[in-house]
């Protein structure tokens, strides 16, 4: 099916206008008329090779979330007119040691990303959600809790999982200090789910102009990391700290928040690698960890926590016309705090 989208031609061009082809829905497919699609950092990352791994044409967005128009004869749990999402994943090998874990995002065979992976049915490189609409296995399809807004929604399939399931494997809830660096499109959503989970949630920014909305998504306290003095008040009092931040930016000042045996998990990909100094870590004993987006299964459950509590995101809504003024303004640190493309706009 000839589809309409958005891509980036090479490193140095600007997104604009690209037609791909969608399959046909095979038995366990869902096909998904897209409503919105939220813009993550790491669309920019791949849209300007910043990573270095890139095959362009690159059609990016992995904040997938939309009304299912058709599905293939063994489909079970989905059917015409559904809502329905897809995130980061695609498909995976389904067998190994990660994936019986419902870590798919660790497939030792190798993860299927929504955009710039290996497609085995086109035989291409998969193609993300700026475009009108999906073709994706029901397997890696989300249901969408009926109660949240769609478009504050759509940013959960990315921003949300990658701070959710971090802040849940290292217990961020009651009686924990939990840090959240960068008020962003993750950042915004850590600060959320650590005050969710009953953690003392701290927020540092480099945008003095977010201390009140730090505070009114959910912060106890807001630090400017740039000061010195703010920053010191907090030696070495952490149980974590969720970095988010896209740019180089010192880890070692963070590193020296962590109370003993205190973990620093970066969730945020600057381009160039970040010195470390061993001190930070022994001086006393700290981890330094990462995480990577979330199993299925995990985004099932943080999207069905999100219906329950009533947590979404914050978002702007734009058209994917304005996609490329949209980037520079997130490299400004300039978004509240996340935008989202209203897809029809594509169709127009
Ligand atoms: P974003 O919306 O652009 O937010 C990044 C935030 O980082 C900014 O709002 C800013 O917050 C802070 N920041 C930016 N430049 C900085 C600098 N030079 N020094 C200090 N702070 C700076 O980006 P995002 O969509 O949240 O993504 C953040 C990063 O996570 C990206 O690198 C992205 O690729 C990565 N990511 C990783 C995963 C994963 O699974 N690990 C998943 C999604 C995204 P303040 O204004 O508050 O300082
Ligand atoms: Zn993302
Ligand atoms: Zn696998």
């Amino acid at each position: 099916m000839p589809t309409k989208a958005f891509a980036a031609q090479s490193a140095t061009t600007p997104l604009g206008p690209f037609s791909i082809t969608r399959r046909e829905p095979l038995a366990r497919d869902v096909e998904i008329d897209i409503m919105y699609c939220g813009v993550c950092h790491t669309d920019i990352h791949f849209a300007r090779n910043e990573w270095g791994f890139t095959t362009f044409p690159v059609v990016p967005g992995h904040e997938i979330l939309g009304r299912v128009t058709r599905v293939g004869k063994d489909v079970t749990s989905f059917k015409p007119g559904d809502l329905a999402a897809v995130g980061c994943l695609v498909d995976s090998c389904r067998k190994c040691p990660s994936c019986s874990q419902g870590l798919e995002q660790f497939c030792q065979t190798e993860p299927v990303f929504s955009y710039n992976s290996p497609d085995k049915h086109s035989g291409g490189v998969t193609f993300g959600g700026y475009s009108e609409s999906i073709v994706c296995d029901e397997a890696f399809t989300l249901k969408v809790p009926k109660n949240l807004d769609p478009a504050r929604a759509a940013p959960l399939l990315c921003a949300g999982i990658t701070t959710y399931s971090p802040l849940r494997k290292w217990n961020a809830g009651k009686g924990k200090k939990v840090g959240i660096v960068g008020l962003g499109g993750l950042g915004h959503m850590g600060v959320k789910f650590a005050h969710a989970f009953g953690a003392h949630t701290v927020l540092f920014t480099t945008s003095e102009s977010k201390i009140a909305d730090g505070k009114r998504l959910g912060a106890d306290e807001v630090v400017i990391s740039k000061d010195a003095a703010q920053m010191g008040r907090h030696a070495a009092s952490f149980d974590m700290i969720l970095d988010t931040v896209s740019a180089d930016h010192d880890l070692n000042a963070y590193l020296s928040l962590l109370k003993l045996d205190g973990t620093m998990v970066l969730v945020g990909a600057p381009p160039n690698p970040q010195p470390v100094s061993a001190f930070s870590l022994f001086m006393p004993r700290r981890n330094l960890s990462g995480s990577l987006i979330g199993g299925i299964a995990e985004t099932q459950e943080m999207l069905d926590f999100c219906g329950r509590n009533n947590v979404a995101c914050d978002i702007e809504i734009i058209r994917m016309q304005q996609i490329n003024e949209a980037y520079e303004r997130m490299i400004r640190s300039d978004v509240k705090y996340r935008f989202v493309i209203d897809m029809a706009s594509l169709k127009n």
